[in-house]
């Protein structure tokens, strides 16, 4: 393999202008994706691979009453263990306990799973659902994207040449909010998810005030279902309520056959899901 030349900075502008300087960079987090990538590069990954573990702005947790931030190197472990998150987001522990091992979990990164941006990045999902937005640093300055309109394609992100990911913020939901989250996937670990789904709500007497729903592994890339949130929104929750929205989700979805699932199974399951997780967030029971 063509060599390359590998620097570990510690601070955002020493990434920033190294990787000015350089024609072809790479940057490198918990190395889960970057490494068995290498294997196949036989021309090396780039000229630079700028390794992002020793930057501490890029680390931390941070709850406040509004607004939950997680610095881009937060790792599935901390998702699971961070007892502010625990309290105030428990969809993403929900969603990491379900990620790959703990060996990867301990290592992958939330910043490096959504430039992944492939269908099945387990942390997409419930970041949708919670309205996520991403924060990036290049060499024009700082900006900040909805993470739905960051996912463009099969594993395509809106990231520019140059440009890293610092922090992931989402809006702290409120304390009585309502969630769900399943990865459908053909064992409980280290499993390539068939499809995911998460759901979010705030309700204030029985009306839903908010609803968030996404789905994993059924389109090119994880998405919002806005139709079906859309029903949601304003309508005091009932069965069929539930099952008019499930539909919509349904619709959203346009799945491929691939080794795991069929389009037709994945699909069903789009309805299913959606249904089965906000049947159990606002309590109703479904008619047989
Ligand atoms: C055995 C195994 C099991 C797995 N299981 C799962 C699973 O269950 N669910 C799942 O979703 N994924 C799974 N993965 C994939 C992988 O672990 C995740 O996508 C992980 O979150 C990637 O994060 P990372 O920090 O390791 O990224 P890296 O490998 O370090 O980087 C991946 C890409 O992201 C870029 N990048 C990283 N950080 C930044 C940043 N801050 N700004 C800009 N670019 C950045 C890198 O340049 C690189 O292109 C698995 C992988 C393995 C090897």
């Amino acid at each position: 393999m063509k060599g390359f030349d590998f620097v570990a900075p510690k601070t955002i502008n020493e990434v920033l202008n190294t990787a000015k300087k350089s024609k072809k960079v790479k940057f490198i987090a918990g190395g889960t994706n970057f490494l068995p990538e290498l294997r196949h590069q036989h021309d090396g990954p780039a000229d630079v691979v700028i390794d992002l573990m020793r930057v501490n702005a890029l680390r931390g947790v941070n709850v406040s009453k509004k607004t939950t931030s997680l610095g881009a190197l937060t790792t599935i472990t901390d998702l699971i263990e961070n007892k502010d998150l625990k309290k105030n987001a428990p969809i993403l522990g929900a969603m990491g306990a379900k990620f790959a091992g703990p060996v990867i979990r301990n290592r992958a990164t939330v910043a490096g799973n959504i430039i992944d941006g492939g269908p099945a990045a387990d942390a997409i999902p419930p970041l949708l659902a919670l309205r996520a937005t991403v924060t990036l640093a290049g060499p024009r300055g700082k900006r900040t994207v909805a993470l739905d309109k960051f996912l463009l394609d099969y594993r395509k992100t809106d990231i520019k040449k140059g440009e890293l990911i610092t922090r992931i913020s989402f809006p702290t939901p409120p304390k009585n909010h309502k969630w769900g989250y399943y990865k459908l996937a053909r064992r409980n670990a280290m499993a390539i998810t068939v499809v995911g789904v998460a759901v979010l709500l705030e309700i204030s007497g029985k009306t839903i005030k908010k609803a968030s729903i996404s789905l994993g592994s059924v389109n090119a890339c994880p998405i919002r279902c806005y139709e079906a949130e859309k029903m949601l929104e304003g309508q005091k929750a009932d069965a069929k309520l539930i099952q008019e929205a499930s539909e919509l989700c349904k619709k959203a979805a346009t799945p491929i056959d691939d080794i795991r699932a069929s389009a037709k199974y994945r699909k069903l399951m789009c309805e299913v899901l959606p249904r089965r997780l906000l049947s159990q967030a606002l309590n109703i029971q479904m008619e047989k």
